[in-house]
């Protein structure tokens, strides 16, 4: 008998229907002696259905009020399916993020889990029920309720797997685990039996959506391996766990794509120290989230400094920067252009593969596809395209690191 934490996401739980089929997948473990805690997301478009309504009164709803209705969308999901597992003669309860014990702190719309008390859902446990928890909700020690961040049940289910020892945790969605690229941009991407937790990190953190990024670096704190696989078919999934030496033998392991991308460039900046302390200072003051940042000295012993960021931050970035601008003297001077998108390959064989920025190039200018920035890590590159290429640049790139499914 083994302990299951399984996590559905939105579209998992999309319909009734939808809601009976997960039942039933619960149920067959029940019928194996499997114990199983279902952590679910609410259904598929409740959440952004909910932002919506908030969005309809006013553009900036408060976010303490935003936590209270958006964990309203789990709510909802948990007492459907328990109820749905009920129907099938499966003794099942349901809990909220506060009667699960998931404690959080940080702000509002992106709490963090500090610990989980999971003493309720051990005695369910120890009863031998079934217990559906919901995903995406924390409650802070003062009793305020606190959201995860978008996707976030993915890191509720990774963090209760985590406090009640399970001893094996699977993410159900609606692909069958972790392809090479988006399956939907990339209709060549292959399913991997395996990734690393670095590699699923960066991947998750510059657009791969399969995975909350958070609930990948939780993951890897706490060494808890999992599987993602389908929610709708028996196919195996692909496996998250500690690198080990036979995966460093490939050297791009995915591609990923981040749309609706904004570059700011500052022109015209004395070379003097404190220069970048006082741009980036009143970017990071007004929360806008820095991506790539550039910047070099030109002709003009001036200095230029590019940044990425998504669209949606850019009106904040201008007005942050309008009276950075007179500090810095009077040739600077900002510029801004939108309807980029960024473009990553990721692998833990690049640290010991040379020459691989110099494939990714090729390939996208042999397409004939111009990049704009570019950034590295150790195990990532990221350039910048315009975002009508991005999907073509994304094909490109796959298919010259031998990533396709015909190879
Ligand atoms: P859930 O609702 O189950 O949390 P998500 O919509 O958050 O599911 O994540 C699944 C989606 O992630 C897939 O439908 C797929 O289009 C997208 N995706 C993006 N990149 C990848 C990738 N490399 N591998 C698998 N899925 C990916
Ligand atoms: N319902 C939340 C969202 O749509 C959390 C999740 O689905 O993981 O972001
Ligand atoms: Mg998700």
């Amino acid at each position: 008998m083994a302990l299951i934490v399984q996590k559905y996401g939105g579209t998992s739980v999309g319909s009734i229907d939808r809601i009976r089929n997960v039942a039933a997948r619960i149920k067959a473990e029940r019928d194996k002696g499997h114990q199983v805690v279902a952590v679910i997301s609410a259904m598929g478009g409740v959440t952004d259905k909910l932002i919506g309504m908030a969005r309809e009164i006013t553009e900036d709803p408060m976010e303490r009020e935003l936590d209270v209705l958006l964990s309203s969308g789990e709510q909802q999901s948990i007492a459907l399916l328990a109820i749905a597992l009920n129907s099938l003669g499966v003794d099942a309860v349901s809990a909220t993020g506060r009667q699960a014990g998931i404690v959080t702190s940080g702000s509002h719309t992106r709490g963090r889990i500090e610990r989980i008390d999971a003493s309720l859902l051990k005695r369910y446990l120890a009863e031998d029920r079934t217990v559906v928890v919901a995903g995406f909700q924390g409650i802070t020690e003062e009793g305020m309720i606190h959201t995860l961040g978008r996707g976030g049940s993915d890191l509720s289910a990774i963090a209760v797997a985590s406090a009640i020892d399970a001893d094996l945790c699977q993410i159900l969605t609606d692909v069958d685990g972790v392809y090479t690229a988006d399956p939907r941009v990339v209709d060549k991407a292959r399913k991997l039996p395996e990734i690393s937790y670095d590699e699923l990190l960066e991947l998750a953190s510059v657009g791969t959506k399969v995975m909350q990024s958070r609930s990948v670096e939780f993951a890897k704190k706490y060494g808890v391996k999992f599987e993602v696989k389908s929610s709708l078919n028996q196919n195996p999934g692909t496996i998250v766990t500690e690198e080990h030496e036979a995966m460093e033998s490939v050297v791009i392991r995915g591609v990923s794509i981040e749309r609706s991308q904004a570059r700011v460039t500052i022109t015209g900046i004395p070379d003097r120290p404190g220069m970048s302390g006082r741009i980036l200072g009143a970017l990071a003051k007004a929360e806008v989230n820095i991506d790539m940042i550039v910047s070099n000295i030109a002709n003009d012993k001036l200095a230029r400094h590019s940044f990425t960021m998504h669209t949606s931050d850019l009106g904040r970035a201008q007005s942050a920067l309008k009276p950075v601008l007179s500090v810095l003297g009077s040739e600077a001077k900002i510029e801004t252009e939108g309807g980029i998108a960024k473009l990553s390959c990721v692998g833990i064989g690049m640290r010991s593969h040379s020459g691989v920025a110099a494939q990714m190039f090729a390939a996208l200018g042999e397409a004939n596809i111009n990049i704009g920035m570019i950034s590295t890590s150790e195990i990532k590159i990221s350039v910048t395209v315009e975002e009508g290429q991005i999907e073509e640049a994304a094909r490109v790139v796959h298919t010259a690191f031998g990533l396709d499914t015909s190879d």
